[in-house]
């Protein structure tokens, strides 16, 4: 397995999340976190490269998509591993949804109706979108699969994602676990 890109602290602490992208259930939205790197491994692919070129886009770093699956947009280069093993079509190649520089993707929102097979890119300045990242369990296949090391699961993350969303509540300590009193 390659080496993970994205560090293990990237939405931890005090970090606040960039920006977000909304599901238009309504319901559920991913966040985007720092500032993108343009040292990433799509800055150097050829096929990214000559993708950007003919939609005439610029090609500008754009930091972490998802916080409990997390992507990193400038590493992802397309290859859509991450589709042909994920159980449950977290994925969506935004680009088959909505053709907006990737760049854009920050406050849109989406329906998920973004193509889901592996080859299904757009072209190769598609990015692996998490649209449907709440519905992952956490099986960590895309992340054993992703060559580019691209993608990070972490289901403890769940807490910085409802922190940044508002919606986290603190349990309770009973001080005891499950199985005080017994
Ligand atoms: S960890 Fe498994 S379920 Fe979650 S996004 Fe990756 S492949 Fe899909």
């Amino acid at each position: 397995m390659v080496d993970l890109v994205i560090p293990e602290d990237f939405c931890l602490n005090d970090v606040k999340p960039t920006g977000e992208t909304n599901h238009a259930d309504g319901e559920n939205k991913h966040f985007i976190w720092g500032d993108g790197n343009s040292e990433g491994a799509a800055f150097s692919n050829d096929e990214v490269k000559a993708a950007y070129e003919e939609h005439g886009e610029e090609q500008v770093p754009l930091g972490i998509h998802g916080t409990t699956v997390a992507v990193d947009w400038d590493s992802c280069t397309a290859q859509g591993s991450c589709f042909s093993v994920c159980p449950v079509q977290t994925f969506q190649w935004y680009r088959t949804e909505k053709d907006i520089p990737a760049v854009d993707c920050k406050g849109e929102t989406f329906e998920g109706t973004g193509l889901t097979e592996q080859d299904e890119r757009l072209d190769y300045s598609d990015k692996s979108q998490p649209i449907r990242e709440h519905d992952c369990t956490i099986c960590m296949a895309c992340q054993e699969a992703c060559p580019e090391g691209a993608i990070r699961i972490e289901a403890s993350n769940l807490e910085w994602h409802e922190k940044a969303a508002g919606t986290f509540v603190q349990m309770p300590s009973s001080g005891g676990g499950p199985h005080a009193g017994h």
